[in-house]
C-alpha cells in the first residue's frame, strides 16, 4: 500500500501531462507501475512454461497458470478441451458487472511455435529487452492483460466492468475443423460490445501505432485437364493448347487483372505435365512430362489475402471467370478456396476505438496513435469476431523476432500497454451497452 501510494505520488509528480486522468485512472497508472516487476516475473513463469501448440499439456499447465491469476480478481474461469481438433482447447474467464453496460471481450492466446523439441525454451532478461520463447507472442500479451485487470482491481473500477477473456490455446497452429476450433471464439465475439486483441504493438519509425484491420488468408488450388496429344499438333484447333499454357494463361490473368489496393495473392506452388498431382499435404507435386507430349494436367496452389468481405467475394468472381474463359483443347480448369482467416475491416467502429484509445493516450500526455496500414499486419483470432463486434488489434507488448529464436519483448511496452489498456478499458465498461 505505501509503494503504491509512493508511485501514485511520483507519478503525478514526475507527469503533470497525467493530470488529465481522474483519481481511479490515476491509481491504475501507479498500480501498473509499481506491479511491474511482479507483472515480469509472472511472464518469467509463463515463458519457462513450454506451450508449443502440439504440447497439450503445456499449454494447460500455461492455462492453469493464468487461471490462478484470474480466479483471484474476481473471474469465473472455464477450461474448454478441445482435443477432438488435435489441439488443448481454450481458457474462458467471465466477470460479471453492472448491468446494462458494455461487455468487452479481451483475446489472446496461451500457445507459442516453439515445440518441445525446440532448442529455444527459456527466459533471459536482457536489460530492457526479455528473450524467450513467447515472450512477447503472445505471453507478454497474457502478461499486460493480468496487469492491466490487476490495475483496474486496485483502483476498484474492476467490480462494475462486465469482461470475457479468452485464451485460445492454438492461434499459431489452429486445430481442424476450424469451424470447431473457433467456435466458442466466434460465440464470444456475438456476446460482446467490444473486442480488445492483445497481440503485438506494431511500431514505425518508434512510434506506437494502432491497428483497426487485418487481412484474411485464403489459400486457393488451380486444377487444369487437357487433351495430351502428340506436340507437332499444339496450337491446331483439334488438339489445342494443353494444360501447362491454359495455367500459365489464368495465372498470367490473374497478375495483370487483380491487382488493387490492400489485396495480394501469391503463387507458391506450380507443377504440369504428363501427369501432375498434389500430395495428401498440398505442399508437394508429382509430376512427369515430356518434351514432345502436350500436357494433359496442371496444378497450381497459392493465396489470396484482402481486407473486407466484400473484396474477398468480388476477388474470387473476377478469378473465377478468368478460368472460365478457356483456350482450346482444355477439357476443365477449377479453382477452388480453402477459407482460413477472415477479413476484418477498418470499419467505422473500429476507428472509433482508436479514437477512445488515443483520447487515453492524450490524457497520458502520450502521441496519438496513427493506424497500421492493414498491409503490415497479418492475421490473427480476432479476425474471427470481426464481422460481429467493433475491434482493436495490438494492445500486447512490442517486440521483435516473433516466431524466431530471437523473439525479444520490449519490457517499458509492457507497463504502457497495461496502463493504456487498464484507463480504455475502465471508459468503456462505464458506458452503456448499445
Ligand atoms: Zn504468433
Amino acid at each position: 500500500m505505501r509503494l503504491l501510494a509512493w508511485a501514485l505520488l511520483a507519478l503525478s509528480a514526475a507527469s503533470p501531462a497525467t493530470a488529465a486522468l481522474n483519481p481511479a485512472e490515476q491509481r491504475m497508472a501507479a498500480t501498473v507501475t509499481a506491479e511491474q516487476p511482479r507483472t515480469i516475473a509472472l511472464l518469467e513463469r509463463l515463458v519457462n512454461q513450454n506451450s508449443g501448440s502440439q504440447n497439450i499439456p503445456g499449454v494447460e499447465a500455461v492455462a492453469q497458470m493464468v487461471r490462478a491469476e484470474l480466479q483471484p480478481l474476481g473471474f469465473t474461469v472455464r477450461w474448454i478441451p478441445l482435443k477432438e481438433t488435435g489441439r488443448a482447447g481454450h481458457l474462458v474467464a467471465t466477470k460479471t458487472g453492472k448491468r446494462g453496460t458494455k461487455k468487452l471481450l479481451l483475446i489472446g492466446h496461451l500457445d507459442t511455435v516453439f515445440e518441445p523439441d525446440s532448442p529455444f525454451q527459456r527466459w533471459t532478461l536482457e536489460g530492457n529487452r526479455g528473450h524467450g520463447p513467447g515472450a512477447a507472442d503472445n505471453k507478454g500479451g497474457v502478461a499486460v492483460i493480468v496487469a492491466a485487470l490487476r490495475a483496474m482491481q486496485a483502483a476498484g473500477t474492476l467490480r462494475q466492468a462486465n469482461i470475457e477473456v479468452l485464451l485460445t490455446g492454438d492461434e499459431e497452429d489452429p486445430g481442424t475443423p476450424l469451424d470447431l476450433a473457433r467456435r466458442d471464439l466466434i460465440a464470444a465475439g456475438k456476446r460482446a460490445d467490444a473486442a480488445l486483441d492483445f497481440e503485438g504493438l506494431a511500431q514505425e519509425n518508434g512510434r506506437d501505432m494502432g491497428s483497426v484491420a487485418r487481412r484474411s488468408v485464403a489459400d486457393w488450388t488451380l486444377s487444369v485437364t487437357a487433351r495430351g496429344a502428340h506436340s507437332s499438333g499444339v496450337f491446331s484447333a483439334g488438339t489445342g493448347y494443353g494444360a501447362n499454357y491454359e495455367l500459365i494463361r489464368i495465372l498470367d490473368a490473374f497478375r495483370r487483372e487483380l491487382p488493387e489496393d490492400k489485396l495480394t495473392f501469391n503463387v507458391g506452388l506450380i507443377a504440369g505435365g504428363t501427369s501432375a498431382k498434389l500430395d495428401a499435404g498440398k505442399i508437394r507435386a508429382e509430376v512427369a512430362g515430356k518434351t514432345n507430349i502436350i500436357a494433359a494436367q496442371a496444378v497450381a496452389r497459392g493465396d489470396l489475402r484482402a481486407l473486407s468481405l466484400e473484396q474477398v467475394a468480388r476477388v474470387k468472381a473476377k478469378m473465377q471467370a478468368i478460368v472460365a474463359q478457356k483456350l482450346p483443347g482444355v477439357l476443365a480448369a477449377e479453382l477452388s478456396f480453402e477459407d482460413g482467416y477472415p477479413p476484418m475491416a477498418p470499419t467505422a467502429g473500429n476507428l472509433t476505438l482508436l479514437a477512445r484509445l488515443n483520447a487515453v493516450n492524450a490524457d497520458l500526455g502520450m502521441p496519438a496513435m496513427a493506424a497500421l496500414d492493414p498491409v503490415k499486419r497479418g492475421a490473427g483470432d480476432i479476425s474471427f469476431v470481426a464481422a460481429d463486434v467493433d475491434g482493436l488489434v495490438g494492445l500486447g507488448p512490442a517486440s521483435s523476432g516473433d516466431h524466431t529464436a530471437d523473439e525479444r519483448v520490449d519490457i517499458p511496452s509492457i507497463s504502457r500497454q497495461a496502463t493504456r489498456a487498464a484507463i480504455l478499458m475502465t471508459r468503456l465498461s462505464q458506458e452503456r451497452a448499445r
